[in-house]
């Protein structure tokens, strides 16, 4: 990379510190001395302003199913720009989307749409006081949910502050989150049936909804056992209070999303995101339409009242419907399939060079822990400074490499992939951990 072209990015982000706080937009990019600026991506790579092209394996942060500028969306999107973005109308494209989603999973009888995955959490969270009368939710101990106050709760709980594992402190993420918020949620355990019931018990009367990502990426990405979605599931409905299932990223794991993993399970609400939205903003909720009716404003009394500028804009739901209709059954195993091929290559890496790392992950993802053994909840996946730091470096060496990965060295396939991508990533990541053990 010549001094010159390097100095692009550079100048941009001097540029950019003059009117954003950090340079930036959203800290998920954020990257010292500065990020680098993109200019163009296509399919699983994307090319930056100094005109380096890298192999993207975030797929910003999971929500390219299809990489960049898949052909029929990117068609169908401009078709749909030439006749307009926003209307204070309905659209016949929300109602072809929201009829596709519904007959992806049995668990949706109806579909509500808005903006964002912290969105659809939150309405779900919403909706589920509404209807319960309740004000508590129920969430794992690290889990990711989006920023509405009461989802991100002890999402990044650290040793000095989360207390006991059997009894998680509600710990907040923003400085001035009310007590209120924090008093209202229930923090458990991952995984752990025996702590987390008795902790709902505790709250039974009061529990709106229990919330869960089947896996969590936070907490190691490690999927939700069978027996711990039942317990949940048998819980909730036995003490009035409604399963809320956070597929946000997880709904690229089966066509109907994970919850397909688990033999008859229907959670009475889903979130959904990133990926349904075809590379532009979107989320979901979806569920029961005893439960979801009580956002349909013909009631005479609305239990919950929701609207959203650009809700449903016609241009997210023509992208989704596109690319959401390409990635069917078959393309869905596909992945999958490719999926269980880097988990099996990451490992070997780790194995050819004698590190202490491990690979977690299911369907088309996974993550590398700087861990002997892969953790089984938060607190084993926690990284202390020491460790964080060394992550870091093997992030940044992948990246100079020319692969784009998440921060805490995870990874989303897109469709766009092939077996050679993940070879080569293999490769690098074998070099990197050999240069960080060095
Ligand atoms: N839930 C989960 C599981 C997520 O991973 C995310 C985003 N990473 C969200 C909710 C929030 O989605 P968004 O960033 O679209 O608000």
């Amino acid at each position: 990379m010549s001094e010159k072209t390097k100095s692009l990015s550079e100048d941009l982000y001097q540029e950019a510190c003059q009117v954003l706080p950090g340079g930036i937009s959203r800290n998920t990019i954020y990257r010292k001395p500065n990020p680098d600026y993109v200019a163009h991506g296509s399919g699983c790579h994307v090319t930056d302003v100094q005109g380096v092209q890298r192999i993207d394996f975030a797929n910003n942060m999971c929500s390219l199913i299809h990489g960049h500028a898949h052909q029929p969306t990117v068609d169908a999107v401009c078709e749909q720009l030439q006749r307009g973005s926003a209307f204070t109308m309905a659209t016949e494209a929300e109602m072809r989307y929201a009829q596709h989603l519904c007959e992806r999973s049995e668990s949706f009888d109806k579909v509500r749409f808005m903006n964002s995955g912290t969105e659809a959490v939150m309405s779900g969270i919403k909706l589920a006081r509404a209807v319960t009368g309740r004000p508590k939710i129920a969430k794992t101990e690290g889990a990711y949910h989006g920023t509405y106050d009461y989802a991100e709760v002890s999402q990044k709980s650290k040793p000095e502050n989360w207390g006991e594992y059997s009894a998680p402190s509600s710990v907040p993420v923003a400085m001035g989150t009310p007590s209120g918020a924090l008093n209202d949620v229930v923090v458990f355990p991952f995984n752990d049936i025996e702590k987390t019931i008795a902790l709902l018990d505790q709250h039974a009367d009061q529990l709106a909804a229990v919330i869960l990502d089947p896996l969590p990426h936070r907490v190691g990405l490690i999927p939700a056992t069978s027996e711990y979605i039942q317990a949940l599931q048998d819980w909730a409905a036995g003490n009035n209070s409604l399963f809320i299932l956070d597929e946000v990223i997880t709904f690229r794991m089966q066509y109907g999303g994970a919850q397909q993993w688990y033999e008859g399970f229907h959670p009475d609400l889903t979130a959904m995101g990133k990926i349904i939205g075809g590379g532009f903003p979107v989320g979901a909720l979806a569920g029961k339409d005893e439960y979801m009716s009580a956002m349909d404003p013909s009631r005479q009394t609305l239990p919950l009242p929701h609207s959203g500028t650009f809700s449903a804009n016609p241009v997210t739901m023509t992208a989704g419907l596109s690319a959401m209709s390409a990635f069917d059954q078959s393309a869905v195993q596909s992945l999958n399939e490719l999926g269980d091929y880097a988990r099996r290559q990451m490992a070997a890496a780790i194995e050819n060079a004698g590190a202490t790392a491990c690979v977690t992950g299911a369907g088309s993802m996974f993550r590398v822990h700087l861990k002997k053994e892969p953790p089984t909840h938060y607190r084993e996946a926690y990284q202390d400074a020491k460790g964080t730091k060394k992550l870091k470096q093997l992030v940044d060496h992948l990246y100079q490499a020319g692969f784009m990965m998440i921060n805490t060295c995870s990874a989303a396939l897109s469709t766009a992939m092939t077996q050679n991508e993940i070879d080569k990533l293999a490769q690098a990541l074998e070099e990197g951990l050999r240069s960080i053990e060095g």
